[in-house]
């Protein structure tokens, strides 16, 4: 092998990765605690973390204890199909089994339909400012983004619904969306979704359904029946607090299933992710308390950032987005005061923060440390 030849560039083997893979700019997640221990030199215990948007809690009691129960089959592979987990969720949601494809997170689910029914030259259509893995899965596939300009910060649907053509696959709606918190009410959600094209899929991401007020919260499982284009994704990262075990769910007509399921590592759930979503699945009152302390930890926020005379947008999820003056150099003050927030510069929102709601003492660190990181 020539090595000189591979520094130089001239025989990198990276240049034979697609064009459309070149050009990715890969996903940015939140900096994990460790890293900026590592930096500054700090201790972890003294670090918080509002970059995720995940559950400040820590598992419930019946999740631990799935979690031990499971070592003893580590040594097996896991359940490929999901029987249980599946079962469980067939029956909260009145589906048949066959209409629900468990993922390596509901990130996984968006892969996956991308990986079955984009090919390049396709189209997939999303809002400007939604969730980052829309445009990523699409662009790895070869296909076309159509990112349509939002309105207020929220799903322009009129103007995503003009904007499908006969090359449009997949149209993506985020709601609540991340990073912006907007959300749609279910009835200008059905009517959109029944003017899309029946063969034209809509991916509905509604990972922090769970955060909205019980009445509120989606019924968009009972629509699979009446549109096979609908694919509803789903997680148990955010209220039901499982991000590291990366598990999440899609529900959907159980032809489009099927092509998923094609495409779908044999194993993509492992065994400790499946037996803690059946446990946290049956453990309502975690949810509900978790629901209960993101409203509020949401309120003392929206109060603390008031009276620093900072805009934030009304929030459905468990984040909210703040207007900040030179967000960027706020960001570097929090992080050398220990506090981690997500800059959202990458969703063509240079002026804003995100913060995740976090637990009380979390809450007033996060307020205190950018009192300070404004004035200084
Ligand atoms: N959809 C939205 C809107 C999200 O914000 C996130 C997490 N940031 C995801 C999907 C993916 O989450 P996970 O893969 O952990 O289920």
């Amino acid at each position: 092998m020539n090595l000189h030849a591979l520094h130089t560039g001239s025989c990198d083997p990276a240049i034979h990765a697609p064009e459309y893979v070149r050009g990715i700019a890969p996903y940015v997640p939140g900096k994990p605690i460790a890293d900026l221990a590592r930096e500054l030199g700090l201790r972890e215990s003294d670090i918080v973390k509002l970059a995720s948007n995940e559950n400040p809690r820590g598992p419930g009691e019946a999740v631990r204890a799935a979690l031990l129960r499971t070592t003893d089959e580590l040594s097996r592979y896991p359940d490929g199909n999901g029987f249980a987990l599946k079962a469980a969720l067939a029956a909260r949601f009145g589906v048949e089994p066959g209409s629900i494809v468990l993922g390596n997170g509901s990130n996984d689910v968006l892969e996956l339909v991308t990986q079955a029914f984009l090919t390049p030259g396709d189209e997939a259509v999303y809002s400007q400012h939604a969730f980052a893995v829309y445009p990523l899965a699409t662009r790895a596939r070869g296909a076309m983004g159509i990112e349509v300009p939002a309105d207020a910060f929220g799903h322009d649907l009129p103007a995503m619904r003009a904007s499908i053509t006969a090359a449009t696959r997949i149209v993506f709606v985020a709601n609540p969306n991340n990073p912006t918190g907007t959300w749609i009410e279910p009835g200008t959600l059905e009517a959109f979704i029944a003017s899309v094209p029946a063969d034209v899929l809509v991916v509905l991401d509604e990972a922090y359904d769970e955060y909205l007020e019980p009445s509120d919260q989606s019924q968009s499982a009972r629509w699979i029946a009446r549109y096979p284009n609908l694919v509803v994704s789903r997680t148990f990262s955010k209220a039901y607090g499982l991000a590291a075990l990366r598990i999440g769910y899609g529900i959907m007509h159980a032809h489009v299933a099927d092509m998923l399921n094609r495409v779908r590592q044999p194993f993509n759930v492992n065994a400790l992710a499946q037996a803690a979503a059946v446990a946290a699945l049956a453990d309502t009152g975690y949810v509900d308390a978790s629901r209960r302390l993101n409203r509020e930890g949401m309120r003392s926020l929206e109060d603390g950032l008031r009276a620093l005379k900072l805009r934030s947008l009304p929030s459905q999820a468990n984040f909210l987005l703040v207007g900040v003056p030179h967000a960027e150099r706020v960001h570097q003050r929090l992080l050398r005061a220990g506090v981690i927030v997500r800059p959202v510069a990458n969703y063509g929102l240079p002026d804003w923060l995100r913060v995740t709601v976090g637990l009380p003492a979390e809450n007033r660190r996060f307020l205190d440390a950018l009192a300070q990181s404004l004035a200084g």
